[in-house]
C-alpha cells in the first residue's frame, strides 16, 4: 500500500485537519499521480456539510486533481512517467451500459464512483480525493494535460472546465445565441471563457457589484446586478440560453423570465432547496429547465485539448493547503478570484 497524506473532514461541517491513509498499489491498468495542485470546488463545501446526504467520513475532498504521473501498471498505454496527467470527478463507472459505452460515465445506469465519498466497484473501499499527495486511479478515467497549460491553472478544467464545456456544447451555444451566465465563481468565469470562445453574445447575471470590470475582462459582453430590479427588467425575455451556476438557493423563476420563447435554462448549481416555479412560467412560451453533470470522460480530453489549443485556463489564486477555511469562507461570500487551487508542496 502506498502512505499517503492528506486533509480530510472527520465528521460534517468540521473544519479539515491533517490525515494519513494509504492508497492501493498500483494494479495492470493504474496510473500512479503525484498530486502537484487540487483545484477548490463549490462541491467540496456541499460535501463536508453532507448537503446532498450521501457524504462518508473521513472525507479527503478534492476532485480538479493534476499531477505527475510517477508510475504505471504493465497494461497501461496513454502514460508513462512523468507525464503530467488530470483526473477529475469520476474514478470508476460499470463502463458497461449505455451510457458507459458512448462515454458519459458521469450518467452511468450503475451508478459512476466519485473521486470522493463515493465506494468502488468492491462496494467497500471509500475514495478519497485530491487534498493529497498521492492518487491510484484507472488509466480510463486519467486525463492527459498538455505540457502547454500551467498545471495550477488547468486543474480547475478537471470539473469546473468541464461542467461548464459539456452543456455549451451539448446546446450547441454559438454564434447567433444570446447567453446569460449566472453567478461569477469557478463555473462561471470558465462559462464565459467558453461561451465567448464559441462566439456566443455573453451577459453574466451577478449579485456583486464589484465583479463587473473582471467579468468584461474574462470577454463578457454585458453585466447585468440582479439584485436591482430595474437592471433585470432590461433583460426580461433576451437570452437563448441561461446558464445557471449558483450555489445558493434561489429564485429560478425570475432567470427563466429573462429567456425567450424556447429558450433553455441549464441549471449546474446544485442548491439544496428544491426549484419551484409555477408551470404557466414554462408552458406560455414553451421553455426549457434542463440540467447537466460534468462530462464525460472523452469530452473531458476534447475540452482539455481545446483548452490547450486555444490558450484557455482558469484563472486562479494558489494557496497552501494550511488556508483552505479562509478560502471555504471567502467563497461562501462570494469572494472567489476565481478558483482556489492548492498547491500541494505545502501538505
Ligand atoms: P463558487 O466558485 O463558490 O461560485 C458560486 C457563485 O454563485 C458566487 O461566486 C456568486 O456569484 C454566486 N452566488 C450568489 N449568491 C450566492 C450565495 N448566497 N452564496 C454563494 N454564492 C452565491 O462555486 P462553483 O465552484 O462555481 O460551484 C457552483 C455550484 O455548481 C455549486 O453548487 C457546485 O456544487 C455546483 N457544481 C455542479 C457541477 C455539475 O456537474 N453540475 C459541477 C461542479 C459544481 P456572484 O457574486 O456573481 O453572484
Ligand atoms: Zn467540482
Ligand atoms: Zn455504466
Amino acid at each position: 500500500m502506498i502512505p499517503t497524506k492528506a486533509y480530510a473532514a472527520q465528521s460534517a461541517a468540521a473544519t479539515l485537519t491533517p490525515f494519513n491513509f494509504e492508497r492501493r498499489n498500483p494494479g495492470a491498468h493504474d496510473v500512479e499521480i503525484d498530486i502537484l495542485f487540487c483545484g477548490v470546488c463549490h462541491t467540496d463545501i456541499h460535501f463536508i456539510n453532507n448537503d446532498f446526504g450521501m457524504s462518508i467520513y473521513p472525507m479527503v475532498p478534492g476532485h480538479e486533481i493534476v499531477g505527475r504521473v510517477v508510475s504505471v501498471g504493465n497494461h497501461v498505454k496513454k502514460f508513462k512517467q512523468g507525464d503530467i496527467a488530470g483526473v477529475g470527478c469520476l474514478v470508476d463507472s460499470c463502463r458497461d451500459c449505455d451510457y458507459c459505452n458512448e462515454g458519459l460515465e458521469q450518467y452511468c445506469a450503475n451508478g459512476g464512483v466519485f473521486t470522493y465519498s463515493g465506494l468502488e466497484k468492491d462496494g467497500k473501499t471509500v475514495t478519497q480525493g485530491g487534498y493529497s499527495n498521492k492518487i491510484v486511479v484507472d488509466e480510463r478515467f486519467v486525463l492527459k494535460v498538455s505540457d502547454k497549460l500551467s498545471p495550477a491553472h488547468a486543474a480547475p478544467l478537471l470539473c469546473a472546465g468541464i461542467t461548464t464545456y459539456s452543456p455549451l456544447r451539448h446546446w450547441k451555444v454559438g454564434k447567433g445565441h444570446k447567453i446569460g451566465i449566472v453567478g461569477l465563481g469557478g463555473l462561471g468565469h470558465m462559462a464565459i471563457k467558453f461561451a465567448v470562445a464559441f462566439g456566443a453574445e455573453v451577459t453574466v447575471l451577478s449579485t456583486s457589484p464589484g465583479k463587473k470590470e473582471d467579468a468584461l475582462k474574462l470577454g463578457a459582453h454585458n453585466f447585468v446586478i440582479t439584485t436591482d430590479e430595474e437592471q433585470v427588467k432590461t433583460v426580461a425575455s433576451q437570452f437563448n440560453f441561461i446558464l445557471d451556476t449558483l450555489s445558493a438557493n434561489h429564485d429560478y423563476a425570475m432567470y427563466v423570465g429573462m429567456l425567450k420563447v424556447d429558450g433553455t435554462l441549464i441549471c449546474v448549481g446544485l442548491p439544496s432547496e428544491p426549484i419551484h416555479m409555477p408551470a404557466f412560467n414554462i408552458v406560455f412560451t414553451r421553455k426549457c429547465v434542463a440540467g447537466s453533470l460534468i462530462g464525460g470522460l472523452p469530452e473531458t480530453q476534447e475540452m482539455l485539448d481545446y483548452c490547450a489549443e486555444h490558450n484557455i485556463t482558469s484563472d486562479v489564486e494558489v494557496i497552501p493547503i494550511q488556508q483552505i477555511q479562509q478560502a471555504y469562507q471567502r467563497m461562501l461570500k462570494s469572494d472567489v478570484k476565481y478558483r482556489f487551487v492548492i498547491d500541494m508542496a505545502s501538505l
